[in-house]
């Protein structure tokens, strides 16, 4: 009996002890384009978990408590910025911000000018400055992969060419448009492809515009000749549709975040690219 008490003892310590260590063995990405890239670089290395569901805004979204332990049992938490993802500021610990590992000259700056820009992930050649830096920092958590990690990043770095190329083509004869975004998670991509950014309807994700600025916005679009403007999935598709109708254009929508359907980086960045050239060519 006494026997069969130790082995069941034994059998129960060592489950739970397998059970903290593949706690641990995972990372967590606050979004899913983050996802994407972080797993470029790692590969089949560690379970990477999406904190922020599709369909909802990164800057709407609050944890719930299984959220927090989420986090809290995860080997390293990769989030945007603290403009993005405020709610994560708190009482995280292994936390790491993409956008601080950008070298000082790619960060850009929302319309306001004193606003960090989280959105980095709209260009790949933003992408491609942050590579080399998060591959050291993946390789601190599992040293035991750090040669793979950086056979990895050379492809990723290889693919993001590849993209940078294909987009100046695909995008070439839009070039100098104007784009009217529902909230400025492009301006990355819009600056890099040498688009005109022509305003949002929320600067601020989650403040509702007043009356006066949607008129503004409105005799821009028109006075633009602007053949478009662009929804997004995660946000208030109402307003958007109004504005159209008033400015009497179509509305298209982009999708900065993506969801499980879209398996790549590159496929993500492409399928808004190819949104922007069918809506205002
Ligand atoms: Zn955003």
């Amino acid at each position: 009996m006494r026997k069969i008490f130790f082995l069941l003892l034994i059998l129960l310590l060592s489950c739970s002890r397998n059970q903290i260590e593949q706690r641990k063995d995972y990372i967590v990405a606050s979004n899913y384009p983050l996802k994407l890239i972080i797993q470029e670089i790692a590969g089949d290395t560690g379970i990477i978990h999406c904190l922020v569901p599709p369909g909802i805004s990164p800057h709407l979204f609050e944890p719930k408590v299984s959220d927090i332990q989420k986090l809290e049992n995860s080997k390293v938490v990769f989030y945007a910025s603290n403009e993005l993802e405020g709610w994560l500021t708190k009482n995280i610990q292994n936390k790491i911000a993409l956008i601080s590992l950008l070298p000082k000259d790619k960060v850009k700056f929302m319309p306001d000018g004193k606003t960090l820009d989280p959105h980095f992930w709209t260009d790949p050649m933003t992408v491609y400055s942050l590579v080399d830096t998060l591959t050291n920092v993946l390789a601190t958590y599992f040293p035991q992969s750090s040669n793979k990690f950086i056979q990895n990043a050379q492809n990723f770095k290889n693919k993001l060419i590849e993209l940078d190329k294909e987009l100046q083509e695909l995008l070439a004869p839009v070039k100098n448009r104007y784009v009217f975004l529902y909230h400025p998670s492009f301006l990355y991509l819009i600056s890099r492809y040498g688009f005109n950014y022509g305003g949002s309807i929320e600067e601020i994700p989650g403040s509702e515009p007043t009356p006066l600025q949607i008129s503004k916005l409105v005799q821009k679009i028109k006075e633009t000749k602007t053949k478009a403007i662009f929804s997004e999935p995660q946000l208030n598709n109402y307003t958007a549709k109004a504005v159209a109708e008033m400015a009497g254009v179509e509305l298209y929508e982009l999708d900065p975040l993506g969801s499980e359907e879209i398996k790549s980086y590159s496929e993500l960045i492409l399928k808004n690219a190819k949104t922007l050239v069918e809506a205002l060519k």
